[in-house]
C-alpha cells in the first residue's frame, strides 16, 4: 500500500527538509512548497491526505492559504494543521477560529510528528477523488 501523500508548506528549508525527511522515513509520501501560491497550486493538482501549512510565507500568509483552500470545492475537505512557532493560547484560537483541522509548534518535536500526522490524514477514498473533479 502506497503511503498517504502529505504536502509541506514551509519557506524555511530546514524545517522543511526536517519534516519531509522525518515523514518519508515513516513511509509517507511528500510533495513541498515553499510559498503559498505554489501550495495551494500543489494541493489542487494532487490531493494531499494532509497538508502542513506554515503561517509565516513569503507571499500570503497560511491562514490565507486556507481561507482560500477552504473556498476551493477541490481542496475544502482536505485537512490543515497550522505548522508554526506561536504557541500562545491566544494563537491556539486564532487558527481553531480560521479553520485549521490543529496545529503542530515548532521546533518540531520529531518523536511525536509521525503519530500527529497519523492522526489526522484522510483516508484515500473514491469520494475524495470526485469530490474534486
Ligand atoms: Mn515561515
Amino acid at each position: 500500500m502506497a503511503g498517504e501523500l502529505v504536502l509541506i508548506v514551509e519557506d524555511n528549508d530546514r524545517n522543511l527538509e526536517l519534516v519531509q525527511d522525518i515523514l518519508e522515513l515513516r513511509g509517507f509520501r511528500t510533495l513541498v512548497a515553499t510559498c503559498g501560491a505554489d501550495g495551494l497550486a500543489l494541493a489542487r493538482e494532487h490531493l494531499p491526505a494532509l497538508v502542513l501549512m506554515d503561517i509565516q510565507l513569503p507571499d500570503f500568509d497560511g491562514v490565507e492559504a486556507l481561507r482560500r483552500m477552504r473556498a476551493d470545492a477541490a481542496t475544502s475537505l482536505i485537512p490543515v494543521l497550522a505548522l508554526t512557532a506561536f504557541a500562545m493560547t491566544a494563537d491556539r484560537t486564532r487558527f481553531a477560529e480560521a479553520g485549521f483541522d490543529g496545529y503542530i509548534t515548532k521546533p518540531i518535536d520529531v518523536r511525536r510528528l509521525p503519530d500527529l500526522v497519523r492522526q489526522y490524514v484522510r483516508p484515500q477514498t473514491p469520494a475524495a477523488h470526485e469530490s474534486a473533479s
